[in-house]
């Protein structure tokens, strides 16, 4: 077990959490037409990159979104932000 820390609650067992997405991917323009394959890459296609990465978390247990960093090949958490506090 690994303890993810939610910026709301502190650390919690990494069951509480789901995994929401990578950040910096762009969602589809809906004003106009969006193929199929626009969304499925959008919703499906990940960059898994090795290493330092940051993703949308949330926790489950209080509802929250934050921004995780952590290391992809050593599962180190580098940090956790609030979603609304992210700058990046
Ligand atoms: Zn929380």
């Amino acid at each position: 077990m690994q303890l993810f820390p939610c910026p709301f609650c502190g650390p919690r067992d990494e069951r509480e959490f789901h995994f929401a997405g990578e950040i910096g991917k762009t969602r589809p323009d809906t004003t106009g037409e969006v193929s199929a394959e626009d969304w499925a890459r959008y919703l499906n296609t990940q960059r898994n990159e090795k290493g330092r990465v940051r993703e949308v978390w949330m926790h489950l247990t209080c509802s929250e979104l934050f921004v995780m960093e952590r290391d992809s090949v050593t599962m180190e958490v580098l940090s956790s932000t609030p979603l609304r506090e992210d700058v990046e």
